[in-house]
């Protein structure tokens, strides 16, 4: 007898609404600190298009002016912290 489970997931987790699923999500190996040049982990999004990148140091230091001005932060902080436990 076999029990069959259709998931539908539906997650909102790291998408700000009205923003398109695609701008999320787009941190690469190549995206580097507009303050500093290292790697980045902070990307944010403002309404008039413009974006910034920062690193994981500058992230939290900008971070809450950030999220006061900009339409979305997109935080991949976390993977800074996976990353160096390796
Ligand atoms: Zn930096």
């Amino acid at each position: 007898m076999t029990t069959q489970t259709t998931t539908v997931a539906v997650t909102g987790m790291g998408v700000t609404a009205g923003v398109p699923a695609t701008v999320v999500s787009t941190l690469a190996a190549d995206d580097v600190c507009d303050r500093c040049g290292s790697r980045a982990y902070l990307l944010v999004l403002f309404d008039d298009g413009g974006q910034l990148t920062f690193c994981g140091h500058h992230g939290r230091a900008y971070r809450d002016a950030l999220v006061e001005s900009a339409l979305v932060v997109h935080d991949e902080t976390d993977r800074l912290r996976q990353e160096a436990r390796r």
